[in-house]
């Protein structure tokens, strides 16, 4: 166990949601990001055909690097940092994640930590910015084609992020992000394969360019999709989020998400340790020299008295499990 860890006495909160009423509003599609979508797709199936006819083995093992840093700028840094403040983390880490949430481009910290907290509080109902009630495609990736529905806008403004705005490393961010997103996504990340080891141009620009940005954005994706539709939910079983160690293998620790749906405060996102969970790994490493602190995790007896109360019972019978 990492030092420095909070153990947090569960306030036991029932996540049941008042079933939605109210109709949706028509959806009104922004062709704009269809047609960017369907253009970054494009360029990341060239990448792929690219990758396999031209990179080297030193590319590919690079690829999976820039990944895991892609991942971890949205896992540890946006997620379980900035939107939930489930550890805290001293500036060189923060400015680090904020590079790699650059790298990620998947909106900046601030607006992605506000989308992820109206998530959590109006979870499938018409104000959930990607409610799953709407279907996969919609949760995956189509709620980035549609305008938002007024319900997300107008309770979203309910939620309090003034904590999120309140860090410099956010703002300076926020401010020029544009640019930063676009050398961090890249430029930086095509010049390095082309300069430090001749690989093909072409390869490094779809490859680690595209092809890198676009999978890493459909492991996120899978989060808000598969992970709220397909699976066991041992925590609580009224909600529609799901453990998935298929969703968390590729995510990177983001698929255990009936336990973060129940414990959205946990930096583990989970009860079982570093497996699927390279992030908590990570926040571990940070922990121990000394980046990263007061760590919040819960109480087992607070997860035992849950899974009781309100899980499906799955926890009893899954392997995964120890009981
Ligand atoms: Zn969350
Ligand atoms: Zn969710």
């Amino acid at each position: 166990m990492a030092p420095n860890v909070v153990s947090t006495s569960v306030q036991e909160e029932h996540h049941e949601h008042e079933p939605e009423t109210k109709p949706l509003e028509p959806v009104q599609i922004v062709w704009r990001n269809v047609f960017l979508f369907i253009g970054l797709h494009a360029a990341a199936i060239y990448g792929l055909y690219l990758v396999i006819a031209h990179a080297t083995l030193t590319s590919w093992f690079y690829g999976v690097f820039l990944s895991f840093a892609n991942g971890l700028g949205i896992t540890a840094g946006a997620h379980r940092l900035w939107t939930h403040r489930s550890y805290k983390a001293k500036l060189p880490l923060r400015i680090f994640l904020a590079f790699c949430n650059c790298l990620a481009l998947q909106n900046d910290i601030y607006e992605w930590s506000r989308d992820h907290r109206v998530h959590h509080k109006f979870a499938e109902t018409n104000a959930d910015p990607h409610n799953v009630n709407r279907g996969f495609f919609f949760a995956h990736m189509g709620w980035l084609m549609a305008k938002k529905q007024k319900d997300v806008i107008e309770k979203g403004k309910t939620v309090d992020i003034s904590d999120i705005w309140a860090d410099p490393v956010v703002r300076f961010q926020h401010r020029f992000y544009v640019p930063l997103a676009a050398i961090c996504c890249f430029v930086i990340p095509s010049a390095i394969p082309y300069y430090c080891w001749n690989e093909d141009w072409y390869a490094s620009v779809f490859g680690a360019g595209f092809l890198r940005y676009v999978l890493c954005l459909h492991f996120t994706w899978f989060v808000n999709s598969a992970a709220h539709l397909w699976g066991n939910k041992p925590y609580d079983k009224y909600i529609s989020a799901t453990e998935s160690k298929w969703v968390s293998a590729f995510a990177i620790g983001e698929g255990f998400h009936n336990y973060h749906h129940t414990f959205p405060w946990d930096y583990a996102t989970s009860e079982l340790g570093y497996k699927y969970n390279f992030t908590t790994f990570f926040i571990d490493c940070m922990a121990y020299i000394g980046q990263a602190y007061d760590l919040k995790t819960t109480n087992p007896e607070s997860i035992h008295q849950r899974k009781i109360r309100t899980g499906d019972g799955s926890y009893f019978i899954d392997k995964d499990h120890k009981e």
